[in-house]
């Protein structure tokens, strides 16, 4: 049996991660921090994986990302570039790297993005740092393969949430999981979301993540591609079906409309579907529903 570690195993993607592919070993910024090469490489010779899946990363929202853009970028640019090099010198045989779709340009002609559209422009002003230095994997991963045939690759997952999101600290939350927190807090049958409702995104339950994650690994997967549903709702789209998910028929106010960032980001989900022609996403609704009720607990 393969020998698997993940790093950022303790957060949302890693947790729901767990529950499938129990047998991995899963690593915080406790066990290692990544920024530190030596760290790094004390531990992947402690344990001399056969795989290596990498989630960690430094992940935050738009305000924090606009308020530490430096950190952001240092603190991505090291754990990615450290644990690249260092897989690459220990000879681990396969690493799945996680990216995201902040990585592509802020505007293109065309959508839904294809993967070959990825350098085309630069990542949106609102989390360029971050977008700009998760980008770099990419081209670490593409030049690491071209020069010395190693067999790596990466994922480019589109927003997400799920079931292990920070459910108290409404600043840390996804989207999702502060959309029906509002819910559950609104003392006057009232909804108030930031923007206008306008943009259009799309959301995967976690979990899907973790199974495609999953099928990478059993199939030997070594090719880099999107994974994001076909649904590209906007935002007052989502928030009604936020309401209906939970029983509530509440008045939805728009505040400050300035505050709407990118009008779509939506990407191609071409590539994943040739590859595992059956794979299902699991239905907004039902994700709605299903962390509705593990925040109500
Ligand atoms: P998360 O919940 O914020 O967890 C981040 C993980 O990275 C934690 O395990 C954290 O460890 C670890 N980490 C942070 N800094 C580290 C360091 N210096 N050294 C070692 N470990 C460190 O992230 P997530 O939401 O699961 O995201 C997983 C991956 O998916 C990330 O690469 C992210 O960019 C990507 N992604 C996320 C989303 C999303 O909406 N969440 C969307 C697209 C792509 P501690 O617990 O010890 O802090």
């Amino acid at each position: 049996m393969s020998k698997i570690i993940v790093t950022g195993g303790s957060g949302l993607v890693g947790k729901h991660l767990k529950e499938i592919l129990p047998n991995a070993i899963y690593l915080s910024s406790k066990d290692c921090d990544l920024t530190d090469i030596n760290k790094v490489k004390w531990l992947i010779s402690l344990h001399n994986p056969d795989i290596v899946v990498h989630l960690a990363a430094r992940v935050g929202g738009i305000q924090d990302n606009l308020k530490y853009p430096a950190d952001y970028f240092d603190d991505n640019i090291l754990i990615n570039t450290n644990i690249v090099k260092v897989c690459k010198e220990y000879n681990v045989k396969r690493f799945i790297g996680i990216l995201s779709t902040c990585i592509y340009p802020s505007v293109v002609d065309n959508y839904p993005m294809k993967e070959e559209d990825l350098f085309i422009g630069p990542p949106p002003p609102s989390n360029f740092s971050y977008g700009y230095a998760k980008r770099c994997l990419a081209v670490q991963i593409d030049a690491y393969n071209k020069q010395f045939g190693t067999k790596y690759n990466y994922l480019i997952p589109c927003n997400l949430y799920g079931d292990y999101d920070n459910m108290h600290d409404e600043s840390k939350m996804h989207f999702i999981t502060a959309l029906l927190n509002k819910i559950r807090n609104s003392k006057d049958k009232t909804l108030h979301l930031l923007g206008t409702g306008k943009p259009l995104r799309q959301f995967m339950y976690a979990r899907d993540l973790a199974d495609i994650i999953k099928l990478v690994i059993d199939n030997n997967v070594t090719e880099s591609f999107n994974v994001a549903p076909d649904f590209n709702y906007s935002i007052d789209n989502m928030a009604k079906m936020a309401l209906k998910a939970t029983g509530n028929d509440y008045k939805i106010v728009y505040d400050k409309p300035e505050l709407d960032g990118q009008y779509r980001k939506d990407v191609s989900n071409k590539k994943l579907l040739k590859i595992f022609p059956n794979f299902k996403f699991t239905d907004l609704k039902e994700g709605l529903k299903q962390v509705y009720g593990k925040i109500s607990k």
